[in-house]
């Protein structure tokens, strides 16, 4: 069997878009799934996050559906990105055949979404309860619906919404396909698949501890109060082009980026309190490179693919282990290497080892990076620089005021030219190159210590310009 997209005979305009996106070879779920999706069969998909499963079932359905008035395929996700990106996916698939593709979700404009479901789409793809909602407005018609797509279904577990997927199952035609995919498989989605699902293949696929392979993982161990200065360390020492720092709260996410801002990185935060508009900025900022640190919550970040990430750091250990694997997944996508790193307390300790057995891989123990002070500073910001510059000059005045009081500096100091020195030393007072005595100096640097603000600032760069040739 060759390895192409080839054997699975699908339409010259799916091959095409496959081709334009630069598809060559399926990747292991893809090459389980797409035949016996295009065969009608129900499935159970285990392939976590960047194992290429939006094509697994997005390639087929695209391929198999014609267009008509009312939608043909449903596509849950849990969160309003990977529903976004999900869609996205579907019509780059569907470039070059006559199919609609929209996406439904909270915090989107209703009335858009009404006018385009009107208008007719084929394939829908949203949140549990924007979905939901629309079935009771009756703006989505259900019953023309061939596929229905369960993406991350333990995820919309976790996050409370398996209540809605159910509504949302038993107003589908019984005789769609069903598609089921999920890292895990919790009681309560076996349940789901048993009770919805008509004689369902469970496909496994490994390429996940592959993901997790290919990802070079170690951990720093840290004591809790000192876990900003350790993370401020790694980046700088590590230099990741681009990084996301995961933490387990919203709260956390905003002080550690602004912390990290503070310190000259180029960070944001990015989490569920922040608005819709705001989210996708950032992750659009983000992917075009704009910044270079993500600071995020799980449920955030999923969805975002970024392909070349390069760095994936738990400032938090995750509570729940699978988000460990999903976490470090955003980093050596689609067979890319990567790197993850932890920051580990004490109290961390049984997590990381509940975690090592869970990926089946021991996690490193690395050295923490030096303080790294004479490090070239690493994506600065405006605001940052000029604080900077502050230091800097308030470290040349120290140094200015204790060679003045020293009695290093003798008598005059010159700042200009050559023919301004000549003109102080032949006693004469000049205009450009100002002639200072001692007693000036410490004058002026006695002045600089009792004055705040602006004035501090406007003496200081006296001072600094005194004493530059
Ligand atoms: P997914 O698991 O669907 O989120 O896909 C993960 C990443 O792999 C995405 O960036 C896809 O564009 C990419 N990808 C999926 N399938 C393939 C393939 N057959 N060849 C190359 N890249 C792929």
């Amino acid at each position: 069997m060759n390895n192409t997209f080839e054997q699975f005979e699908l339409s010259k305009e799916v091959n095409r878009a496959l081709a334009e996106i630069g598809f060559e070879t399926p990747t292991p779920v893809q090459l389980e799934s797409i035949a016996d999706v295009k065969n009608g069969v129900d499935l159970i998909v285990r392939a976590k996050t960047g194992s290429g499963k939006t094509a697994a079932f997005g390639v087929p359905i695209v391929d198999s559906i014609t267009s008509s008035a009312a939608p043909k395929a449903l596509i849950l996700t849990p969160t309003r990105e990977l529903a976004i990106q999900v869609n996205s996916d579907i019509k780059s698939f569907a470039k070059y055949k006559k199919l609609t593709a929209e996406a439904v979700y909270g915090q989107h404009n209703i009335e858009t979404e009404i006018k385009y479901l009107t208008k007719g789409v084929d394939i829908v793809t949203g949140t549990p309860g924007r979905v939901l909602d629309h079935l009771e407005r009756r703006t989505l018609y259900p019953n023309e619906i061939q596929y229905l797509v369960l993406d991350e279904a333990d995820r919309m577990l976790d996050m409370g919404f398996i209540d809605q997927v159910m509504a949302i199952v038993e107003q589908i035609p019984k005789d769609r396909q069903t598609l089921l995919f999920s890292a895990t498989m919790p009681f309560e989605i076996q349940t789901l698949a048993w009770q919805h699902m008509k004689d369902p293949k469970t496909i496994e696929i490994e390429s996940e501890t592959k993901t997790v392979d290919l990802i070079a993982q170690g951990y720093f161990r840290v004591a809790h109060n000192e876990k900003r200065k350790r993370l401020n360390q790694i980046i700088r020492s590590k230099k990741p082009a681009s990084c996301i720092v995961f933490c387990n709260t919203r709260r956390m996410v905003d002080r550690v980026s602004e912390f990290l801002t503070q310190r000259g990185f180029a960070a944001e935060p990015l989490h569920g309190a922040l608005t819709q508009a705001r989210r996708l900025k950032t992750i659009n900022k983000f992917k075009d490179s704009k910044f270079k640190v993500l600071v995020a919550t799980d449920v955030a970040a999923r969805g975002i693919h970024v392909d070349d990430l390069d760095m994936v750091i738990n400032y938090d250990l995750p509570v729940e282990k699978d988000a460990y694997i999903h976490r470090i997944g955003r980093t050596g996508r689609a067979g890319n290497g990567g790197v993850a790193y932890s920051l580990v307390t004490p109290d961390d300790l049984m997590t990381l080892y509940e975690i090592e057995e869970h990926i089946g891989a021991l996690i490193e123990e690395l050295p923490l990076p030096k303080s790294g002070k004479r490090e070239p500073r690493y994506g600065k910001t405006h605001k940052h620089e000029h604080k900077h510059k502050r230091k800097q000059g308030a470290k040349e005045v120290r140094q200015i005021s204790r060679k003045v009081y020293s009695g290093k500096v003798h008598r005059t100091v010159i700042h200009g030219n050559e023919d301004a020195k000549s003109k102080l030393e032949s006693g004469a007072k000049t205009t450009k190159g100002k002639a200072y005595s001692e007693a000036q100096i410490k004058q002026i640097v006695a002045d600089y210590k009792g004055k705040k603000g602006k004035k501090r600032q406007s003496l200081l760069q006296k001072i600094i310009g005194l004493f530059k040739k």
